[in-house]
């Protein structure tokens, strides 16, 4: 049977920077299901859906076609056969991922490709889910977590080193916004699953968490 790391967490704690870290260390391929739920929402928005349009929402679900494929080692996310790389990380795509993200029928088609990619390749998977619901007999599960500030500011960081425009206190309300939506939302919220490990990183370095992780997953798988 194929391994599998589970790191789920709220945005901005820094998932997606260990993930990529750890699946290098060990071989694994790296699976972003937030850039998954970025594609569809991309998908909403070039058709001008209305995100508390729930019927709208799922007649384009059916619609989108999503997968993923690899190059150099590199998650692609393609979205109607376009690679949409570059156009997923926007805070305008980001809440209207958090927004879509709620619906049944949206998750159920992503948690059908996130399965089958974890099928037959070992892999280090990140989202909100990952542990509770995609992989719930993952034998290494991670909560990986960081006050609001801290994962304010390297959101801030992050858009600020690509050149982009950013307002640290707009992007603090939204990190709290999406929390909130991620942490009450019906189907799959995000939390801990029971036998996942608590890691809060506000206070370690990017080094410390990879090998915290490869600590456990040696230990665990
Ligand atoms: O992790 P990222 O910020 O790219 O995810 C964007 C949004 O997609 C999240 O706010 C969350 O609402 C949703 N998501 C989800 N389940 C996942 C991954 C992401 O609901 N497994």
């Amino acid at each position: 049977m194929a391994k599998s790391i589970a790191i789920d967490g709220p945005a901005g704690a820094g998932k997606s920077t260990i993930a990529k870290l750890v699946a290098k260390e060990l071989g694994y391929i790296y699976v972003d299901t937030g850039a998954m739920y970025r594609a569809m929402a991309l998908f909403l928005i070039r058709n001008r859906i209305d995100r508390d349009d729930t019927g709208a929402i799922e007649a384009a679900c059916e619609d989108a076609d999503i997968s993923i494929a690899y190059e150099n080692g590199t998650q692609v996310v393609l979205l109607m056969g376009e690679n949409v790389n570059d156009l997923l990380r926007t805070e305008e795509v980001g809440n209207m991922a958090s927004a879509s993200s709620v619906n049944a029928r949206v998750r159920s088609k992503l948690v059908a490709l996130q399965q089958k990619l974890a099928q037959n390749e070992n892999v280090v998977m990140d989202g909100r889910d990952i542990g509770t619901v995609v992989l719930p007999d993952s034998r290494c599960k991670i909560y990986l977590t960081a006050s609001v500030d801290v994962r304010a500011k390297r959101r801030y960081d992050e858009l600020t080193a690509k050149g982009s425009a950013a307002d640290l206190d707009k992007i603090k309300a939204d990190i709290a916004e999406r929390d909130e939506r991620d942490m009450n939302r019906a189907n799959s919220p995000l939390r801990q699953a029971e036998d996942a490990v608590l890691i809060d990183c506000s206070e370690m370095s990017i080094e410390e968490v990879k090998n915290e992780i490869l600590r456990l997953a040696k230990e665990k798988l």
